[in-house]
């Protein structure tokens, strides 16, 4: 009895150990043999539960190991019914999944990522003329610009900074040196933006959209040989301004469904019948359309008449049209929630253009959409990633100084435990954004174009720039709410809506992009099931659809194993602090894999209607990226101590998050049954994970509120200027004055206790404890700077109770009646 017993478990233990390392159905063959013989040497199984299960092992062997039998017998009709039900895509669908490229993402989707290789990834580096034009042109861009006269007086730039933008070659930083831009690396180009947008949102946004997705960077991938001399040098040089539309009225997160035409036709164009198109186009919220000189539109074409032979539809096409041109009406402003970047409507009828305005000429009629996706999959990990971890760095700075300058209750707001949980939030997510956007733009300069991770990159810093800005604001209280000169975050505060919506929206990004295109593209097996079906091909498909099996398989005894385990036998980088870090999230990509596995199985095309599904599927994908970028540039950093309160707060956060989105996808599964052997597998111990503690928080609360190495690193590359005149500069040095100030202050505090000082009043107080030798003539005037500093800086901005607009507020009461005594 005690044999056979030993034997099922050994059977049991050796099934395990070959579904957890996905061996081939020959070394299962041999093993459940090898088991079967011992249970039929030893076993009192009946003889015929024996011969059952030597029949069983014989169908599997030879179906598992035979191929032909097995295509025949079992992957034919599976490929049938697979083909049956894989829904179809659209041409714009597929060409947003063929779109860009899998990188690390493609390691988190494998269930075993291979950390080294993470680590091994080259740092993201400025070369010495980037860093001299991040030191140089642009210091001196934010010293020019004054956000409150820009948004509040101006509603634009003034016009020296224009000019400086464009002289400076702002507006051609991706377009490479032979065309005269400036060839810088995504990582520069983020740095840039981002420092630029620590100062001034419309300045950033200016700069920022020739560089992402726009005719310069289509025109580099895409145009003709001409249209590149012509145009790319003006572009670098500012001298055109580009805007690019895509979006219509009814056609916004589904850009695809456009109603915008282009008609091929022939018509007189300087003087002689041209090939061309008629374009008729109604497109909204386009930035720098109304200064735009350069409109880049995209449209669906037709051709009707067959000029160009074949078929009438031919898809969406991307234009270059000159502003100037006849018909083209542009130049009306929207105002997106006081941002005062230029931003508007265009439209056209009947508006002809050549055929060789067409981007890419007559030939890249109809590749627009996949123009656009390829773009958009590496543009979108810069722009927004950059403006998001801009407002982080600069809630950082700001909030935490502001905290330590601002006293309530006779002490520094920053030390109420109230107000470390905003700072804690804002100095976690700060870190993490910031690694985000470094380890991704460092794998854009190695040439990587990752789609999914893109599509993380923005959706999650953008709404974490949308937490830390909050917190920022909660923290400031009435300071940051009254707009003025002094106001340094309402402006940030109103835009943040902006950067959510743009670029993909994020509700949808998050629904239905991360994991909808993450599944597909990232997963070792998916894609190459789908190739399969469409080459019908039932030699691949029987190839991918068993590997596919067997990784689901190998990770569900994973997933189990470390569950039990905690994942403490699971490899991982020999750093002490950050190694069960490593071992951890090994456990949820491996849970990551199966749960994404387990949904496609069971929940198949549907899975797209999903969306809450999906969306928290994503984010397992998204948070697990995320904390892998915070343990790179810990690395990165040369694993400095001192930053690790950050980077603990970050990592416990996330995967909090983590625990919190894969018990949803569990409890939300739509089988009962399967979402029990989910919870099983996936939590056999329960949710044993935690968010940060408050020790966790108070340190990185203490971290913020003073000078240190660590703040320094957390807010590198932001705009601060050492000029005490400016309010930023007189908010950092404001809270340098107070800390220095904060030991005299108690000396004179507990010689008032000890009743030595008895006159009344902060000024006469300190005059007697000077007078009484308690704090000497220099520890006095520290006070009194740091006093001025501290006022200063808590004062805001009051206006007239008209706001400088009496003429027109009187105007507007002298119709009101008017009106009023007209309806009498
Ligand atoms: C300031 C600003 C600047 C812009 N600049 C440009 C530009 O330069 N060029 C350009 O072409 N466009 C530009 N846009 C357009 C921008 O890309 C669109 O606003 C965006 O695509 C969303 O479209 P929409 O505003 O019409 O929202 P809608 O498409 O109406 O979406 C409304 C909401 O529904 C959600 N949603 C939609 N479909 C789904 C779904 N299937 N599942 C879940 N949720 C869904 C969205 O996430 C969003 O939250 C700009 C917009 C703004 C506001």
């Amino acid at each position: 009895m005690l044999t056979s017993l030993f034997i099922l478990v050994a059977v049991v233990a050796v099934i395990w150990a070959l579904a957890y390392h996905a061996a081939d159905a020959g070394l299962w063959t041999v093993a459940l043999g090898a088991g079967l013989i011992g249970l039929s040497i030893a076993s009192p199984l009946p003889g015929a539960a024996l011969v059952v299960l030597w029949l069983a092992l014989i169908v599997f062997g030879v179906i598992g190991n035979i191929k032909s039998i097995r295509r025949s017998l079992l992957t034919a009709p599976i490929f049938k019914i697979y083909k049956s039900l894989l829904p179809q895509m659209s041409q714009t669908e597929q060409e947003a999944l063929d779109a860009g490229t899998v990188w690390w993402d493609g390691d988190l989707f494998s269930g075993k990522p291979d950390w080294n290789k993470l680590l091994d990834y080259p740092k993201a580096r400025l070369t010495p003329e980037e860093k001299a034009f991040i030191e140089g042109p642009t210091e001196q861009l934010c010293s020019m610009v004054n956000e409150w006269e820009v948004s509040h007086e101006r509603y634009d730039l003034p016009p020296n900074v224009w000019q400086f933008i464009k002289d400076r070659g702002f507006l051609g930083m991706i377009i490479p040196k032979e065309y005269g831009g400036l060839g810088f690396s995504a990582y520069a180009h983020s740095q840039v933006v981002m420092k630029i947008s620590t100062r001034s949102g419309t300045a950033a946004v200016s700069v920022m959209v020739p560089n992402s997705l726009g005719p310069g960077e289509l025109l580099m991938h895409y145009g003709t040989p001409e249209q590149k001399n012509h145009y790319l040098p003006r572009l670098a040089k500012g001298l055109e301004i580009p805007c690019f539309a895509l979006t219509a009225p009814d056609a916004g997160s589904d850009a695809a469904s456009m109603p915008d035409v282009g008609i091929v036709c022939k018509e007189m164009w300087e003087g002689r019948e041209t090939l061309g198109l008629r374009l008729t186009w109604e497109k909204r919220y386009i930035t720098l359309g109304p200064v735009a000189t350069l409109l880049g539109l995209a449209f669906k074409c037709y051709d009707p008449d067959k000029l160009l032979g074949g078929e009438v539809d031919r898809g969406i096409t991307c234009a270059l049209i000159p502003t100037s041109h006849k018909g083209v009406n542009i130049g009306r402003r929207h105002f997106p929630l006081n941002a005062t970047f230029m931003n508007g409507p265009n439209s056209g009828k009947d508006v002809f253009i050549p055929m060789d305005w067409i981007i890419g000429g007559q030939s890249m009629i109809g590749q627009g959409w996949r123009m656009l996706m390829e773009c958009l999959a590496a543009g979108r990990s810069i722009s927004l990633p950059a403006q998001s971890i801009a407002a982080g760095k600069f809630a950082s700075m700001a909030t935490g100084a502001y905290a330590r300058v601002r006293s309530q209750f006779k002490t520094p707001i920053g030390k109420f435990e109230g107000i470390e949980e905003p700072l804690a939030r804002i100095g976690g997510h700060t870190y993490l954004m910031d690694a985000c956007r470094t380890v991704t733009a460092a794998a854009l300069d190695m040439g990587e174009k990752p789609s999914v991770l893109s599509a993380i990159s923005k959706y999650h810093m953008t709404e974490r720039m949308r937490l830390v800005i909050n917190d920022a604001m909660d923290v400031h209280g009435g300071k940051g709410i009254c707009l003025g000169p002094h106001n340094y975050l309402g402006r940030a505060y109103q835009s943040v809506p902006i950067a959510i919506t743009v670029e993909g929206a994020n509700i949808l990004t998050r629904s239905l992009i991360i994991f909808g295109q993450g599944a597909i593209r990232c997963h070792p097996w998916v894609l190459k099931e789908m190739k399969a079906a469409r080459e019908n091909s039932v030699v691949a498909f029987d190839h991918a659809f068993w590997s596919h099996i067997g990784f689901t398989i190998s990770n569900a005894a994973r997933a189990t194993w470390t569950g039990i385990t905690g994942a403490r036998f699971v490899p991982a980088p020999a750093c002490e602090e950050t190694k069960r870090y490593y071992q951890q999230m090994t456990r949820f990509s491996t849970a990551f894999a199966l749960l994404a596995d387990v949904s496609m199985f069971v929940i198949g095309g549907s899975l797209k209607r999903k969306e809450k599904l999906s969306a928290r599927l994503g984010d397992v994908l998204s948070l697990l990226y995320l904390m892998s970028c915070a343990l790179k540039q810990y690395e990165d950093n040369g694993r400095q101590k001192d930053e690790l309160p950050f980077l603990r707060w970050a990592l416990y956060d996330s995967a909090f998050k983590l625990q919190v989105a894969m018990d949803g996808i569990i409890a939300n599964f739509p089988s009962r049954i399967v979402s029990l052997m989910l919870r099983v597998i996936v939590f056999p111990r329960g949710l044993t994970l935690t968010q940060p503690t408050d020790q966790m928080g108070h340190e990185v609360a203490e971290l913020l509120i003073q000078p240190s190495a660590a703040r320094n690193r957390l807010i590198a590359g932001i705009y601060l200027p050492k000029d005490e005149n400016d309010l930023i500069g007189k908010l950092e040095a404001g809270m340098h004055a107070v800390i220095a100030a904060e030991p005299v202050e108690a000396k004179v505090r507990a010689a008032k206790k000890a009743g030595r000082i008895t006159a009344r009043g902060t000024e006469a107080e300190f005059e007697e404890a000077v007078k009484l030798g308690v704090i000497t003539d220099t520890e006095h005037a520290l006070c009194k700077r740091a006093r001025a500093l501290q006022h200063d800086i808590i004062m805001v901005d009051d206006f007239d109770k008209h706001f400088g607009k009496q003429q027109v507020m009187s105007e507007k009461a002298d119709e009101g009646l008017r009106h009023a005594e007209a309806a009498e």
